[in-house]
């Protein structure tokens, strides 16, 4: 590996020995004309799929750019199977539980309709372009996909059977932070759902606990702001269940 190497980019194209990269025009405007790269510069690229791969740029243009992958990077680290359901709040903490569950090591994010959500509109690109930023900055081989809005209800119909669903309940604040799981286990796959600024309502919350896959759980002592909740229960399942268990 090259020390030189520093601006990691995602890219959709396939990464193997030898492999040209061909760039998009955002791509080759940031590389060339924000980071100053040029022709013979080296950086990491990655596509969610084939670990980091260390490349040289061939050809630099204004509107374009071709790439040569030279050596294998870091191995490709895809993060356990665990979606983050949330209810969008406000455009700036609906980026930030983006960009800390990309972080953090999210599969897929999900943005959920709940009966008290109070959102903006949702903007998928510019929420999975954050994820993309997130991975690229953060030294990950992983994207999670971001979903487009969904109501609870409906993802609630066709739950998978073999799912669980980390169900972050407000109403059990104060409760022991406990999960129904056994800490090392394979974890298998599972969710967690933080509701908007309004909570729950009663309805979900009655169909959320006679579900069998649901384990509610409760965040500490305090409620807090959907956003910190999101952070904290990624915590809590990435050190219980997660890929960030001491081996
Ligand atoms: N308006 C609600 C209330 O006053 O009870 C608080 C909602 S809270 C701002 C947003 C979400 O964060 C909740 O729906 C829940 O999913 C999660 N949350 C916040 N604090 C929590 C806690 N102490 N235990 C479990 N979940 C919590």
């Amino acid at each position: 590996m090259s020390d030189d190497a520093k601006i990691r980019l995602y890219v959709e194209h396939p990464l193997g020995p030898g492999q040209t990269v061909p760039l998009e025009r955002a791509q080759a405007h940031y590389l060339f004309g924000v980071m100053r790269q040029g022709k013979g510069g080296r950086l990491r690229l990655f596509n969610g799929r084939d670990g980091e791969w260390i490349a040289r740029v061939e050809e630099a243009g204004k509107r374009a750019g071709v790439l040569r992958c030279e050596a294998p990077g870091a191995a490709q680290s895809t993060p356990p199977d665990l979606w983050l359901l949330f209810a969008p709040i406000k455009k700036a903490r609906t980026d930030f539980i983006v960009e800390k569950a990309a972080e953090m090591g999210a599969r897929e994010i999900r943005l959920v309709q709940t009966d008290f959500t109070n959102a903006e509109r949702v903007r998928q690109d510019r929420l999975q372009a954050h994820a993309v930023e997130a991975a690229e900055q953060c030294g990950g081989t992983f994207v999670p996909a971001v979903r487009g809005l969904e109501r609870l209800g409906a993802l609630l119909d066709s739950w998978p059977d073999d799912r669980r669903l980390m169900f972050c309940d407000e109403t059990l604040a104060g409760g022991a932070v406990a999960l129904d799981a056994t800490p090392g286990a394979a974890p298998g796959p599972w969710a967690i759902l933080i509701g908007p600024e309004g909570g729950f309502s009663q309805a979900e919350r009655a169909r959320l606990h006679t579900m069998p896959q649901a384990c509610a759980v409760s965040l500490g002592p305090r409620i807090l702001r959907a956003d910190t909740a999101a952070v904290a229960a990624m915590t809590v399942w990435q050190t219980t269940l997660g890929d960030w268990q001491c081996p």
